[in-house]
């Protein structure tokens, strides 16, 4: 998820005019022309990890939950697999909310 823009201080050029008035390579981009936004990926990244942390602390607990409930109300087959078709449905409608959250608010700091 890269987010590349022309460079605001030399217009894309490369060249900004320093004090001296000589066209130099432009210090912002380093004369590439344009900025890749590094500050985004980061964030992606550290919210994609959170992501993965919850899904596996989601999945340790209702698995345990899961087993539990197996051996103290002694489930039938079909039960069993409607708890576990609700808890990995629970989590996929988490997940896809928290990532339409996060798209949504990424969306502002846009703007
Ligand atoms: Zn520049």
């Amino acid at each position: 998820m890269k987010h590349t823009q022309a460079c605001p201080t030399c217009s894309g050029t490369g060249f900004a005019r320093g004090e001296d008035g000589i066209d130099d390579i432009c210090p912002r981009c380093n004369g590439k022309g344009s900025i890749t936004f590094t500050s985004r990926d980061k964030v992606f990244e550290s919210s994609f990890m959170k992501i993965v942390l919850f899904c596996v602390l989601f999945l340790i607990v209702f698995y345990s939950l899961f087993a539990i409930s197996i051996s103290i109300f002694s489930l039938n087959f079909t039960l069993e697999i409607i708890i576990l078709f609700i808890g990995h449905a629970a989590l996929a409608t988490i997940l896809i909310s928290y990532l339409m959250l996060k798209a949504l608010s990424g969306d502002k700091s846009i703007a």
